[in-house]
């Protein structure tokens, strides 16, 4: 194939054919297109964009790049969560149980995190033992016994988006919607899905910082999935303050235990995530027609959570994924896996106005929390905790966050940048609503 003519075609703004589109994917996965050659396309595409016809054609030619996870017929449902990436988006993880124990099947292929959003597999990996990279068979089998996993791609899965993401983040053509568009759901289709709910977050901490742009990015996923046979649906929701309030790999974990357990006193604190980690799951029960309407769905959903069986579900997760449950445990009750645990307190009583998600991204991922570069390993128990959201109120003196550390000089440098994510009002403030719309 000459891929120059369709370079020059993309570069001039028209439209190229689905079998052009599959035959340079099919090329340039097999190592016969120059990445240079690739990049000029993926330029081209950044500034003249992609037809919806071009944009299902590239998603799929990206799916069929490499192997697609077949599973058994079953009447289960097969359903998966996306985000786009926040600080302290840990709603993954206590979604997964949730979701088997509804009566879906969740093969939940999940990535790590970089710059200063966080990956669901960075966290996992903070688990004793827990194994997060399986071959296919085996994600296979242990979702139709488990009805659960959250583990990395295969590498023999859409191998395309694994090169072409590497060359637009190096030729800076990553902010393209049809290229994220396509990028997100050929790893999304590859797993064979009934339904999928997206969460596209705005905000000062989000991939996508207007409502405008997260709205532009969520039609065009929510169309394209439903274009390519899975149910989509997308949840926009806010992405100024951190969800939850834990920030940081280990941390994470350890809410997400306690988003599980009806019985865990900070459980009571955590309604933000609850109520995204309720809100996905309800509307894959009605995209499956598992439920009639979204306020039974809710309902059934917040009835699971509270009967405990998601966390007995997380726990059989873990053991089939080889973790050591006991050393978890143990894990679990220590109140800090960091060497130095110090406070950031309020210089003034007030209600808290801003908890800026960025800033205290920032700050986790230079305490090691995250990464600058792919290959850069990352510190699993630094992160901030008891974070004071919008809308409470702090006496002076009393406590904006904690901050884990590896010692005394980073506690103290972040301590003092975290000040600075918080601004407090005299005034009673009125937090911002989380999920703002649900686009289908
Ligand atoms: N996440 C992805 O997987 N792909 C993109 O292009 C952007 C975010």
């Amino acid at each position: 194939m000459n891929f120059l003519p369709l370079i020059e075609s993309k570069r001039e703004g028209q439209s190229l054919a689905p079998d052009q589109i599959r035959a340079f994917i099919r090329q340039f996965t097999a190592g016969q297109i120059p990445d240079y050659q690739m990049a000029a396309m993926l330029m081209a595409i950044f500034f003249r964009g992609l037809d919806t016809a071009e944009t299902t054609a590239l998603t799929l030619a990206m799916r069929d790049s490499g192997d697609v996870l077949r599973f058994p017929k079953d009447r289960r449902p097969l359903v998966d969560k996306h985000s786009t990436g926040g600080i302290g988006d840990k709603v993954s993880l206590p979604l997964a149980p949730l979701l088997a124990c509804l009566g879906f099947r969740v093969p939940m292929i999940s990535g790590r995190g970089l710059g200063i959003t966080g990956g669901t597999l960075d966290k996992l990996d903070s688990i004793p033992g827990f194994q997060t990279l399986l071959p296919a068979d085996k994600i296979i089998a242990q979702v139709q016994r488990v009805g659960c996993v959250i583990c990395g791609q295969t590498d023999k899965m859409v191998p395309a988006d694994k090169k072409i993401y590497a060359l637009r983040d190096a030729s800076g053509t990553v902010p393209s919607i049809p290229l994220i568009t396509a990028s997100i759901l050929s790893k999304k289709l590859a797993e064979n899905l009934d339904a999928l709910i997206l969460d596209v977050k705005f905000g000062c901490a989000a991939f996508m910082q207007t409502r405008a742009d997260a709205r532009r990015l969520a039609r065009a996923m929510v169309a394209l999935g439903n274009r390519c046979g899975t149910h989509t649906r997308a949840l926009l929701t806010d992405m100024d303050t951190p969800l939850g309030r834990a920030a940081g790999n280990w941390l994470e974990v350890r809410e997400s235990v306690a988003c599980l357990d009806p019985l865990a006193p900070e459980a009571s604190g955590l309604a933000d995530l609850r109520t995204l980690v309720r809100e996905s799951a309800a509307q894959l029960l009605v995209q499956t027609r598992k439920s009639r309407s979204l306020a039974a769905a809710r309902k059934a959903a917040e009835e699971c959570l509270r009967s405990g069986a998601p966390r007995r579900k997380w726990d059989e997760m873990l053991a089939a994924q080889g973790a050591n449950l006991p050393a978890c445990n143990e894990k679990l009750r220590r109140d800090s896996t960091a060497p130095v645990v110090s406070p950031v307190t309020a210089p003034k009583a007030g209600f808290v106005s801003q908890c800026n998600a960025r800033i205290i991204g920032e700050v986790i991922r230079d305490l090691g929390g995250g990464r600058l570069t792919r290959e850069a390993s990352v510190n699993y128990d630094v992160g901030v905790d008891q974070l004071a959201k919008p809308g409470e109120r702090v006496a002076r003196g009393g406590v904006l966050c904690r901050v884990h550390a590896a010692d005394p000089a980073q506690a103290a440098a972040a301590a003092a940048r975290l000040q600075t994510a918080f601004h407090l009002s005299a005034k009673r403030v009125q937090p911002a609503p989380l999920v703002v719309e649900i686009i289908s």
